[in-house]
């Protein structure tokens, strides 16, 4: 199932499955966040999302 994670800065990250959700997720820290860089794990940005409507 698709999921999705509402990125506090407005922004809705989408993945069909795990694997592309944390790839999709990393990207955007990089370079939406890159402050960010390195403090989220995998398994801290699976704890995020929520199943995409
Ligand atoms: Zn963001």
């Amino acid at each position: 199932m698709a999921k999705q994670i509402n990125c506090p800065c407005g922004e809705v990250v989408r993945g069909e499955t795990d694997d592309e959700l944390v790839a999709n997720a990393e990207e955007h820290i990089r370079t939406a966040h890159p402050e960010q860089v390195g403090q989220r794990s995998r398994e801290d940005i699976l704890a995020m999302s929520e199943d995409a409507a």
